[in-house]
Formats: structure tokens, sequence, C-alpha cells
């Protein structure tokens, strides 16, 4: 039998118990909270629900943070960074978890960029670049062409909520530091490997002078000194870690949410094996973005991957986590990668491979048995698939008749939930 202050103290409870219920946002309809039109500067986001609690970041107009609790006066929401914070109430707007929902539409551009890899990923409420490099258009400033190609298909954008680099190679990195000049970054993700390239130097410097979050997979909340040697890129730059990479989801934003499956910083003698492997999961479908991650030497499909491999590695801690519905394939359609049990495990029936004429080593990628085995299993999509032609063709993003490979053979993937994806080669002329 209940005595009356333990009634009480029951009621209290589960009162408690049912209010958590109420705010916990459900994964079908997140709710998401958003400054209200009388705010004309920005809505500051604090470490605690008081005035006086110190300043984690702000929301400026427009702005949609996912709902994660709701506490007197405050409400409690999840930053791009995975960090949470609190909104005053008196400067806030909830939505309704259907306006949240509905109309959401992502894309996903595998930009051409010639030999390389750049991914541009938009929803509603953010904007993520997963790397931007190219061996073959080195194309700097306006001309750059992951600029140009973000420029022409989004106008109005002025900042990169996440930029992801897979690897420090040159296929991936190069184009960067003009990526912070031209946006402003709010979040960094890369392994932490240092390489002793002017590329990677850059792209460090240029990651420190944007004071953008920084996420590796060596350390949180940490500080570390990063000395370089090179002739045209020197000195010490000094990294402060945010909250290192892990597994758990970050979100993105309504409906949108992305999983780092692979970080690692260890200094493999090929950067390939430090690919940060990223799932997107966009509304009801998921986007697997694997870099250059390898599962052996040049060998056939139907190999089992190498002991250590990426997609070894991948498939041992994780494989229910790699289930997607589009793949971008590993290391630009590589023989060393995209192993028969990789890809069973990924079960995608859309690739995008993201490749170019110039070789590497003695090697022009993708190789034609990754390609007829994909084909094999669905549907393949090629950047490089008219890049004779295509160099001096005015209608393509940057500089017009440069000559340079790419540009002719953008591939947009738009996911219009529930259920419709589409896919189809675009050439935004600038
Ligand atoms: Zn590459
Ligand atoms: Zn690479």
């Amino acid at each position: 039998m209940f005595t009356l202050p333990r009634l009480i103290g029951w009621l209290a409870a589960t009162l408690l118990a049912l209010s958590l219920t109420i705010a916990a946002p459900s994964a079908e309809a997140q709710e998401t909270v958003t400054p209200s039109d009388r705010v004309t500067r920005n809505v500051v986001v604090r470490a605690e629900p008081s005035t006086s609690a110190a300043p984690v970041d702000k929301m400026l107009p427009g702005a949609i943070l996912p709902l994660v609790g709701d506490v007197p006066g405050w409400f409690r929401v999840q930053l791009p960074n995975g960090q949470q914070g609190f909104v005053s109430k008196a400067w806030t707007d909830l939505s309704s978890a259907r306006l949240a929902t509905a109309g959401r539409t992502f894309k996903v551009h595998v930009i051409d960029v010639g030999t390389g890899l750049a991914i541009f990923i938009e929803g509603q409420d953010f904007a993520l670049l997963y790397d931007a490099g190219s061996q073959d258009d080195l194309a700097q400033g306006p001309n750059n062409r992951v600029v140009a190609y973000i420029r022409k298909v989004r106008p109005d954008l002025k900042r990169l909520d996440h930029v992801i680099l897979s690897h420090s190679h040159k296929d991936h990195q190069e184009l960067m530091p003009d990526v912070f000049d031209a946006f402003q970054v709010a979040n960094v993700w890369e392994s932490g490997r240092v390489k002793q390239t002017a590329g990677y130097c850059k792209f460090l410097k240029k990651v420190v002078a944007e004071g953008a979050v920084y996420h590796d997979a060596i350390a949180s909340n940490a500080t570390r000194a990063v000395t370089f040697s090179g002739s045209s890129c020197k000195g010490t730059v000094t990294v402060i870690e945010g909250p290192m990479m892990t597994i758990a989801p970050v979100v993105l934003g309504v409906q949108a949410q992305m999983s780092l499956l692979y970080r690692d910083a260890q200094a493999y003698a090929d950067p390939n094996g430090n690919s940060v492997v990223t799932r997107l999961d966009l509304g009801d479908k998921r986007v697997l973005l694997t870099g250059d991650a390898e599962g052996g030497e040049r060998e056939s499909p139907s190999t089992a991957p190498r002991a250590n491999s990426v997609e070894a590695r991948l498939l041992a801690c994780c494989k229910p986590e790699l289930a997607a519905d589009v793949l971008v394939v590993g290391h630009h359609g590589s023989l060393t990668s995209s192993r028969n049990a990789f890809i069973d495990a990924v079960g995608a029936k859309v690739f995008v491979i993201s490749s170019g004429p110039y070789p590497y080593g003695s090697v022009t990628l993708p190789d034609k048995d990754i390609v007829s085995a994909l084909e094999a299993r669905g549907q393949v999509y090629r950047t490089d698939v008219k890049d004779a032609e295509c160099g001096a063709d005015p209608a393509k993003p940057g500089p017009d008749a440069d000559e340079s490979p790419g540009g002719c053979n953008n591939v947009l993937i738009t996911i219009a939930p529930p259920r419709a994806l589409t896919v189809a080669y675009v050439k935004p002329a600038d």
C-alpha cells in the first residue's frame, strides 16, 4: 500500500517519465527547433538551461536543430557536432513533426572532378562536402571545379556544416583549401593521420585558420602540434581537437544523420588505409561513401578481403551497418576494392564510380572487371564517360575550354522520401 508521501513521489516520478517520453523525438517524426521570426541576428545555444551558462554555438535565422529534450523555459537541442545545448523558448519555435518531415528532399552530387573524388550532399537544413580532390584539374579560386559546381547548384550557400576528408591523397584533398575560402566551414572530420605533403599541410592550416570544430580519430578535446618541413608549406600547426569521431550517429538535420563506420589514424604505408568510411542516412535511404577503402592487392573481386584491409575490418566490426541503397565505389573502381563479400554486405543497387583519365601508377581506373561485377548487381554511373570530349565543352562548371578532363558527368542522386530515389547525369553550366 502507498503512504501519501510515497504516492506523491510515485506520481511525480510517473509524470516526469511521461513528460520525458513526450519530449523524446521518435526516429520517424523528428521534432525540430528554429529561431522565431523576431530573431534578427542569432539565438545563443548555451551549455546549460540558464542565461549565465557558457555559449556553445548560435542558431542563425532559418537554422533548424533537432529537439532532444524540454525543460522549463528551454529546449535541449542537438548540435551538428554531436554535442547538445539549450536555447531559450522565448526566442525559438518548435516545429510540428508533420511540418518538419513533409517535403524533405536530399541531394547527393558526385562532382565530376576528373581523376579524383568530391561529393556534395545537401538537405534543406544542412550541407556537407566529402572530399575535394583532383589529379588533373587543379584550377584555383573561382575556377576550382568543386567551388564552381557548388556555387552553380547552390548560389545561396554560405556555410558547409561538415567537411570530411577521407584521406590525405592529392586526388581527394587538392581542391580543399579554396573550399575554406569560399564557404564558412563549421565542422571538419578526418582521421588525423599526418602526411608530410604540401597538400595536407595547406589543408590543415586552413582548418585551423577557419576555427572549425575539428574531429579526428585520435583524441577528444586535446591539443596536438603538427610540424611540416616541406619547401612550399612548412611550420608548426597547432590543432585543437573537438569531440573525436565515434561510430555514434551525428545528426545532420531533420531526417538526416551520418555514421562514421571506419575511423583510423594509424600511419599505414598507404593512406588509403585511413579512408574515413561514412554512411549517410537521408530520409529512408542510405548512401555509403568509402573514399579509397580497399580490400587488398589487385585481385579478382571473388578473392576474400585481406586481413586488416578496410573492407575486412568493416565486415568484422559492423557488417549490418554497411547495408545501403547507393554505394560510391571504393578507390575509383579499382581491383584493390569492392570484393564480393563486401559488396554483398552493402547490397546496393546503385553504384557511382568517380574516375578520370589520369593513371594511378600504370593503371587507369576503373578496372573493367569491377565495372562488370557491379553492372551484374545494379546500375553503374561513372564520372569518366565523356572525359575525352568534355575538356573543351563550355557547358561544364569551372573554367571553360581548359582542356581539363571531367565536368560533364556529374552524378546527381535525389532522395525524396518516402521511397523515391532517382539518379541522373547533370551538367550545370556556369
Ligand atoms: Zn583516390
Ligand atoms: Zn587514395
